[in-house]
């Protein structure tokens, strides 16, 4: 999967991509990042990419013509490509969002600074407008790295166990399971003896009840999404949790 960053700061992106999974995923070709500085497609000489805005007002507003610039230059190869303009203004992004993007093969991701950008490249070159959240970020680089790194943990073979993505929290409408590590006792306080056992099925239990739990408890509303074997809503049925689990997911039906 290939991914374009239009930004006036360029260097910001830089370590994101240089640890961890996301720097595996590159060297392994799974995606490439290409950064684009905006002020290279700027037509006059001082490079501006920004300006005052008409009828008055605060700050500056990014000029339109290096971004539509530097938009044409990627899809001149790359027509099909989806941009993707990072704004407090955009549909909110969630792992909804990220499982679909994950299926493009080429996104290019504008970053907004100042005021925002003018509203012409929204209107005329702007696929998709994507808000991180209800906050105010300085710019969208970052806003753009979270997409970027949630997008590409889901690509096959990104992750190192295959499965690890299915199971995550918001990936199939429950919070995920509490994790343990060594030591079994840490400051007096011990791991739950089932984690211990070697028993798979009671292991397996254990986790589906307490991932029910931790959701019910802080994030109820994800369980309308939350779909149950038969074994699965017998074990929530025998520790008195199927009521509780079958309220939430009528309200959200
Ligand atoms: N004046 C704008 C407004 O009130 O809508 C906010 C501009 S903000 C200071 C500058 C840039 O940061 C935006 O153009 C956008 O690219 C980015 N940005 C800010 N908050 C964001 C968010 N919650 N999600 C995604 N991008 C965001």
């Amino acid at each position: 999967m290939r991914f374009d960053i239009l930004t006036i700061f360029p260097q910001l992106l830089d370590s994101p991509l240089e640890e961890g999974i996301i720097r595996r995923a590159v060297a392994a070709g799974k995606i490439s990042v290409n950064i684009h500085d905006i002020r290279d497609f700027a037509l006059d000489k001082h490079t501006m990419t920004d300006d005052r805005p008409f009828g008055g007002g605060e700050g500056m507003v990014m000029k339109p013509e290096p971004i539509a610039a530097a938009l044409s230059s990627i899809k001149e190869t790359k027509p099909d490509a989806r941009v993707i303009f990072l704004s407090p203004q955009g549909e909110t992004y969630t792992q909804r969002t990220a499982e679909r993007l994950a299926t493009h093969e080429h996104l290019i991701l504008l970053c907004g600074r100042y005021e925002g950008v003018d509203e012409r490249i929204r209107a005329y070159y702007v696929d998709e407008e994507i808000s991180i959240g209800d906050f105010i970020l300085t710019g969208g680089e970052l806003a753009a790295m979270v997409l970027i790194d949630s997008v590409t943990r889901l690509l096959p073979g990104v992750l190192g166990c295959g499965d690890s993505a299915e199971n995550d929290t918001f990936s199939c409408g429950l919070l995920k399971n509490p994790q343990y590590t060594r030591p079994r006792d840490y400051d007096g306080h011990t791991v739950p003896e089932v984690l211990l056992s070697g028993d798979h099925a009671a292991i397996a239990e254990w986790r589906l009840v307490t991932s029910v739990r931790q959701t019910l408890e802080k994030r109820p509303e994800l369980l309308g999404r939350a779909v149950f074997t038969k074994e699965e809503l017998q074990i929530l049925k025998m520790n008195s949790l199927l009521e509780a689990v079958e309220k939430y997911r009528n309200i959200q039906q």
